[in-house]
């Protein structure tokens, strides 16, 4: 394995075994061609990185069918309303020109399209691109944010005042390129500003599902302000977050242009307590998850045994990770309830569980339903207290 920014070799510290593409929401009859690979992470000891090894390309994850919305969440279009007042007063007037990178279905662009700005999203993703040309009128290229691409939008040029980006930066692999692109759009003053799952949550939860093909970096500020400093950029403010199980706002600016915030040192401090800096973390949390492991699954064939009908609620990425982990198949849970209509009706990835509409866990509720989007969960129980009420029981991997 090789360390995705320095090039330098690595050694995976830990392999979740055989996995399919997160996403990989298929039909019966392509079962026997499913595409798996070796899921393992490594941690860089010179940018404190973590990260995936080897993964499958990208345009077979970012494809026509992207089975993911943002305003499938209510939470999430609050969080991205306040995220828009906030940057604007910080950042913004109604002549800045501002980038969004993975603008998938435009909930936080037309935030800026309401309010006159002139915007631009990147969305590789065809069916959310259009979704969001179509419902909000946001303006969107479909196609990948790189170095090659933002070429063709030349008044962005060293004129861009804001570039923001939402768990989308730990998708995509060419990292280096990300930032080039970055220096080539950016104002003398403009700032960065990217949101992403933050490492200490995942630790501190051992919420490994945020690993998978598409995750391929968890973030900590010693990673990003080591990175970021070799190119010639500062990491001049960071504010954590309650969005996606515990996710960090990291803001960017070129290097000495901006005040840097006393919080960064505070946040580096407690980060060196908790040892992100240092490869025995990961190792303590290996460990952790093979205790997870154990549990979660002693917890499954439990109920299973005292004759528990099971059911998954909300087939998410992360939950192929841990229904592959875990080797919990079809023979334990029943079905796994969810409301995208691109992945209704077919099997979710690896473990072949059958996706059901929500109308369908309403109408045959289970006895114990695993809640895959934990991350969700206080809008999910919100939305379905009735199961509650039936004396439906509620479980997760994560505690
Ligand atoms: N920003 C939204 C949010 O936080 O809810 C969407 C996040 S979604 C997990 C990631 C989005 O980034 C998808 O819509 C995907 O198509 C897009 N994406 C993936 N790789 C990208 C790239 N290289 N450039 C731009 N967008 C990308």
């Amino acid at each position: 394995m090789r360390c995705k920014i320095s090039g330098k070799k690595m050694k995976p510290f830990m392999s979740f075994g055989k996995m399919p593409m997160a996403n990989g929401f298929l039909d019966k009859k392509n079962f026997k061609k499913e595409f798996f690979y070796k899921l393992e992470v490594g941690f860089s000891k010179d940018n404190y990185l973590f990260q995936v090894n080897d993964h499958p390309k990208s345009p077979h994850i970012f494809n026509n069918n992207y089975p993911f919305y943002t305003s499938k969440s209510k939470f999430m279009i609050g969080h991205f309303k306040k995220y828009f007042s906030w940057a604007y007063k910080k950042f913004l007037n109604k002549k800045s020109n501002v980038i969004e990178i993975g603008s998938n279905d435009g909930s936080f662009l037309k935030n800026f399209k309401m309010k006159n700005i002139n915007h631009l999203g990147f969305e590789p993703s065809k069916n959310v691109a259009y979704f969001s040309k179509k419902n909000f009128d946001v303006n969107v290229f479909n196609g990948f944010f790189n170095t090659k691409n933002i070429r063709k939008f030349k008044k962005f040029k060293k004129n861009t005042d804001l570039i923001c980006a939402a768990n989308v930066i730990c998708h995509i692999p060419n990292l280096k390129d990300v930032i080039r692109s970055i220096d080539y759009l950016l104002s003398s003053k403009g700032v960065f500003i990217f949101e992403e799952p933050y490492l200490g949550s995942m630790f501190k939860k051992v919420s490994y599902d945020q690993i998978y093909d598409a995750h391929v970096f968890i973030f900590s500020l010693h990673s990003v302000k080591t990175i970021f400093k070799n190119f010639g950029f500062d990491l001049i403010d960071a504010i954590s977050q309650k969005t996606h199980g515990g996710s960090m706002r990291y803001i960017i600016a070129r290097s000495g242009e901006r005040k840097i915030s006393k919080r960064i040192n505070k946040i580096l401090k407690y980060e060196k307590r908790l040892k992100l800096n240092n490869i025995s973390s990961c190792l303590k949390f290996k460990k952790n998850c093979e205790i997870s492991k154990r549990r979660f699954k002693d917890k499954i064939n439990y109920y299973k045994s005292i004759g528990k009908k099971i059911a998954g609620y909300a087939a998410s990425a992360k939950s192929s990770t841990v229904f592959n982990y875990c080797n919990i198949g079809s023979d334990q849970i029943d079905y796994i309830a969810d409301s995208t209509k691109e992945k209704i009706g077919k099997f979710s990835p690896g473990k072949h569980i059958p996706i059901m509409p929500i109308s369908y866990f309403r109408k045959n509720p289970p006895d114990v339903s695993v809640l895959c989007s934990w991350n969700h969960k206080e809008e999910i129980l919100k939305k379905e207290k009735s199961f509650k009420k039936k004396r439906g029981i509620w479980i997760s991997h994560v505690k």
